[in-house]
């Protein structure tokens, strides 16, 4: 097999055409090449003065590949391709009594628990929240009739928080053991487009994620597997170092000596059990900011020049960052293009925003965190959990001035760049239901990260241009980029640095940051799971 990269073709090329740009690159005839696939496609609109084309890698097979090879020696755009599939690293054996316990079922859990399942550790799952449909009944009386669910919300249920979301697939993780693909290949295989495999970007979007969370839980369900909803551990079973299980809120225990811990970042009582049980925790750096909305138009116009709203293209992203006089980084976060603002909140009495997207992304705003970055030593020093009660004081005051009934806190950016409060909205309408409340976000966040984001708009208004138009909507808080706290564990086998078989995994914990990398987080603990219950059963 062969990989050639750096392959341009127009946007709008016919299908046959790639075929005819790989033979004509490579010299070959129509029937050397015997198949190819197309590994990545994605487009450079950096300079918007020149045309912009789809830039390919290509894997393929020809009737000579050693030739082919050989022939193109010195061409850097021309290698062979690297294995990608998945190889499990253990198969459990037809004696194994012992049942893995993965606890919280977002994508980390839900990989975790997968790829057990698929080597036969038949593992269980607890999960506090409810299944998809409930939780989406759940999510919605909060955004619709001002009703939050403690339990079952953005957060917390089947799915995770990556459920009502962009659904974006894509991160910076080093991932030399290829565990991405497997990720996206199980997404495919439940029902997510195929194109996920290939284009630059992928994203899946709310509507198509719940099926296809539902349909990986069957797998492990048929697998031997066991997923229990409704079902929060509250403490754990340990025993001089070892962790030998878990206890359920309603006072049940079970039993096991491999516990994987995949509780996404808002899981805040049950950090405070952990630092409660001396499981070792630090505080670590977040981000904290407003969500920014603006026209979809505007931002395709600004991004794609005249190729804004080709279909092929779809609804415009960015990315943007900006270093601020007073030391702190402000930068965009979790854009959602053709998206809307949503309420994250999984506590009373506290409000948080994040953003989400149908696939099709059509709506009419564009949103983005802007959010200032946030450390132990300068800004929450002292306990571990400090970040946690900076994040649960900061939430309290975003209820308070959204009006105390879920209804967020927002501002207009001219307003907030002339400390002015706002009072009436412009062209940009607020996408966040329940609704909002217009008034001076500046009494929202701390000072340093108020004058960082004064300082960082107009300064992303020269990069994209219209990002500090005097109506464009700031609505808060976002408070909950990244965990706030790291559930360290040992790098060679992933355990507790003092919890022998305690797994801390995913977002949670601090190893992950979005729904792919939290995936990929998953399949890397199992594997670690699985090879420890193997050596377990070994004679001593
Ligand atoms: P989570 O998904 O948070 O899952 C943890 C699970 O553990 C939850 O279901 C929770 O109920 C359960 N749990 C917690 N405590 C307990 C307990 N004590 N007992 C039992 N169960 C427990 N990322 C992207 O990559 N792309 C996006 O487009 C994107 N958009 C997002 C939009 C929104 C609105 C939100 C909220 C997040 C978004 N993210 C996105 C972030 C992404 O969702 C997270 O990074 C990812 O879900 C983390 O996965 P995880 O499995 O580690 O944790």
């Amino acid at each position: 097999m062969i990989r050639l990269t750096e392959l341009s073709l127009p946007l709008d090329h016919p299908e046959a055409a790639l075929r005819q740009a790989i033979l004509q690159r490579l010299s070959l005839a129509d029937d050397q090449l015997l198949d190819f696939t197309v590994f990545k496609r994605s487009y450079d609109a950096r300079k918007k003065s020149t045309e912009i084309t789809f830039v390919y890698i290509i894997d393929l097979q020809t009737t000579d590949d050693d030739a082919v090879l050989a022939r193109f020696a010195n061409d850097s755009h021309v290698k062979p391709a690297p294995d990608t599939h998945y190889y499990p690293v253990a198969v459990a054996p037809a004696e194994l009594t012992e049942r893995p316990v993965v606890i919280g079922f977002g994508p980390c859990g839900l990989f975790a628990a997968l790829i057990l399942a698929q080597m036969g550790f038949k593992p269980i799952v607890l999960e506090r929240g409810r299944n998809v449909r409930q939780r989406t009944q759940d999510t919605w009386a909060l955004w619709r009739k001002h009703v939050l669910t403690p339990e079952s919300n953005v957060q917390f249920g089947e799915g995770g928080a990556g459920l009502f979301s962009d659904g974006k697939l894509y991160s910076q993780v080093k991932d030399p053991k290829f565990y991405g693909r497997k990720v996206m290949q199980e997404f495919v295989k439940a029902g997510a487009p195929e194109e996920i495999l290939y284009v630059s970007k992928p994203h899946i979007g709310t509507f198509r994620l719940t099926s296809v969370v539902a349909k990986m839980r069957a797998e492990i369900i048929a697998l031997g597997g066991e997923i229990r909803f409704d079902s929060k551990v509250s403490d754990l079973l340990l025993d001089d170092g070892e962790i030998r299980g878990v206890v359920l809120e309603d006072g049940s225990e079970l039993h096991s000596r491999h516990v994987v811990l995949a509780l996404g970042h808002s899981a805040r009582d049950t950090f405070r059990m952990l630092h409660a049980r001396q499981v070792h925790i630090e505080a670590k750096p977040f981000a904290i900011g407003f969500r920014i909305e603006h026209p979809q138009s505007m931002i395709d116009k600004a991004r794609l020049g005249k190729y804004a709203g080709h279909e092929e293209l779809g609804a415009a992203d960015y990315k943007l960052i900006h270093h601020a006089k007073n030391g702190r980084a402000v930068y965009s976060f979790c854009m959602c293009p053709g998206g809307q603002v949503v309420a994250a909140t999984s506590e009373e009495g506290r409000v948080v925003t994040n953003g989400m997207s149908q696939y099709s992304r059509q709506e009419r705003n564009a949103n983005a965190g802007i959010v200032v970055g946030i450390n132990p030593e300068q800004d929450f020093p002292g306990s571990p959990l400090a970040g946690v009660e900076l994040q649960e004081r900061l939430e309290e005051i975003a209820f308070k001035l959204g009006g105390e009934d879920y209804s967020a806190p927002a501002q207009l950016v001219g307003d907030f760049l002339r400390d002015q409060p706002s009072t009436a909205l412009g062209q940009v309408e607020p996408s966040y239901q329940p609704g909002v409340k217009l008034c001076n976000l500046a009494d929202a966040l701390p000072d340093y990260v108020i004058e960082a984001m004064r300082e960082a708009l107009p300064a992303f208004g020269k990069k994209i241009r219209g990002f500090d138009r005097d109506d464009a909507v700031l609505t808060g808080i976002e408070s909950r980029t990244s965990s706030p706290v790291r559930i360290t564990r040992d790098p060679q086998t992933l355990q507790s640095l003092n919890v022998r078989g305690l797994y801390p995994a995913g977002e949670g914990a601090g190893y992950a940051g979005g729904i792919l990398s939290a995936g990929i987080d998953g399949i890397k603990v199992a594997e670690a799971v699985a090879l420890d219950m193997l050596q377990q059963l070994q004679p001593q």
